[in-house]
This record gives structure tokens, C-alpha cells and sequence, in this order.
């Protein structure tokens, strides 16, 4: 319980200090460029252009819609700056740089671990990979859907118990940091959509995750939500906001039910707490 207060109390500090820049909009780069979000490790930024403009981060190039609109997000260690380049359909180039806000992570260290869940058998491990490619195909899809451009929603409203970014290191070795934003509920609980969007893929039970769920929002922006016990869904289903989806489960490798709400951009993981207004409780 002691535990369970601190991450909360965690969650809410982690809120107020991104509110700030939530606060700080950026103000037109120009007039053809503006850009919405949270230009923070995390952060998912939503940005407009000329119609007809080509946009590059970092010389990746972004889909970019016929109204000019695009989007982007920053992994949990993205660097201090970015840099953003427009071509104009008149051949003009502006470049900006970006200042991405740094943050730090908290980092648990424990020791003891018994040694048969440090090391999955070679049958598990190779199930495992193969769900992980599954995963990563869903995930590196570029549907042309604007639903990132619109509002997210808790998928399910409850104490929050983990957060994106933290990390633990068993027996001095360090683990993959955690993505998702947790939120406790007994299983069997509905599980919503946060924003309108497609299936892509759906999985009752993989060996790290259980009941998985990835609904793709547009443009390599896609939610992921696991351990779940059920999901109702199928692949290629249309969702929206209030769609229950799937029930919490304690699927795979959770030590109790909850839901783990992750979000992508592609490969680049980005925290879904920034994409919502309100507290999930
Ligand atoms: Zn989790």
C-alpha cells in the first residue's frame, strides 16, 4: 500500500511538471508552421503546414495529408534538440530547431530474483519472439487516418500504479524500461477505446503481454493495451471513444490485474499520460 501511494504521488508531480509545457503551446514558427503538443521525452506533437509542404525529422521524412497536416513523437530518451525541416511547395526551406524538455525516470533496484524468472526456456523465449514480430509489424504500419489530431481518453478510470519510463534492475541487471501508464482493476473489467481508430492486431494471451490489443490511430500512432484476460475486438474493426474493446486481465507476465496502456509512434515509444486532459480516477 505504502508503495502503491508513492507511485501514485509520483504520477500526480510527473502531471504538474509536464503541465507547464502543455501550458507553453508552441506559438507559430512561422506562418505556415504550427505546432501542437508536448515537446518533451514522450511528447506527441501534432503540427500543420502549408498544403503540399514536405517534412523531415531528423531526415526522416513524415506523412504529411493533403491540408498539411502531420505528426510525430519522441521516445522516452530522446535527445535535447531535433531538428525540423519544412520544404515548401514553392521550394523554400525552413529549418527549426526543437528543444526537447528532458526528464528523469525513476529506477527501482532489486535484488534476489529466483532464477527461473530471470531466464524464459528456449521454447518461451522463441514463442516470445515471435509475438514481438507480430507486434512490430502492427506498429510500423503508416494508415492514412488522422485520428491522432483528436482527443485521447482513459480507457478505463482507476489508481494509477505505473508509469511510462520507470525502470527496474534485478540481481544488477537492468531491465527494459516500462512504457505503458498502469492502471489497477479487477479482472474481467471493460477495457475502452481512447481514441478512434482501427484494429490491427489482436492476441488472447502472449507469453509477455496476455491478451493484447493494438489499435492504430493514423499516421504510425497507435495504442497498445495488455495483459488483458479477454479481447472482444477483431482485426480490421472500426472503434471509438467508449468502445469496450477487451476486459482486464493479468495476462502474460503481471504480477496482478491491471491495464498497461502504451503509445507509439512507430518504433518510438511515447507516454500516453501527456495525450489526456483529465485524471484517470
Ligand atoms: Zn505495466
Amino acid at each position: 500500500m505504502v508503495a502503491y501511494l508513492i507511485v501514485l504521488r509520483r504520477a500526480c508531480v510527473l502531471r504538474y511538471l509536464l503541465f507547464l509545457p502543455a501550458l507553453l503551446l508552441l506559438a507559430p514558427l512561422s506562418l505556415a508552421l504550427e505546432l501542437k503538443g508536448h515537446l518533451v521525452q514522450g511528447g506527441m506533437v501534432v503540427g500543420t503546414t502549408a498544403p503540399g509542404s514536405q517534412v523531415m525529422l531528423d531526415g526522416q521524412k513524415l506523412a504529411v495529408t493533403e491540408q498539411g497536416l502531420f505528426v510525430f513523437g519522441l521516445d522516452r530518451d530522446a535527445p535535447a534538440s531535433v531538428t525540423l525541416k519544412v520544404v515548401n511547395g514553392d521550394g523554400s526551406v525552413e529549418e527549426q530547431q526543437l528543444e526537447i524538455q528532458q526528464r528523469q525516470y525513476d529506477i527501482q533496484y532489486i535484488e534476489g530474483i529466483p532464477k527461473k524468472i530471470m531466464k524464459p526456456s528456449a521454447e518461451d523465449q522463441a514463442r516470445a519472439w515471435q509475438e514481438t514480430l507480430l507486434v512490430r509489424k502492427a506498429r510500423a504500419q503508416s494508415l492514412p487516418r488522422t485520428d491522432f489530431a483528436g482527443e485521447f481518453q482513459w480507457p478505463l478510470k482507476g489508481p494509477i500504479t505505473g508509469v511510462y519510463g520507470s525502470q527496474r534492475v534485478y540481481n544488477g541487471e537492468p531491465r527494459r524500461p516500462h512504457y505503458g501508464v498502469d492502471v489497477a482493476a479487477p479482472t474481467g473489467t471493460p477495457v475502452t477505446v481512447p481514441a478512434p481508430g482501427v484494429v490491427t492486431l489482436v492476441h488472447q494471451d502472449m507469453f509477455y503481454s496476455g491478451g493484447t490489443i493494438i489499435i492504430d490511430h493514423g499516421h504510425g500512432i497507435s495504442s497498445t493495451m495488455i495483459h488483458l484476460s479477454r479481447v472482444l475486438a477483431k482485426v480490421g474493426d472500426e472503434v471509438k471513444p467508449g468502445d469496450i474493446v477487451a476486459e482486464v486481465g493479468a495476462g502474460g507476465r503481471a504480477t496482478g490485474p491491471h491495464l498497461d496502456w502504451r503509445m507509439n509512434w512507430f518504433k518510438a515509444r511515447i507516454d500516453p499520460m501527456l495525450l489526456v486532459e483529465t485524471d484517470p480516477y
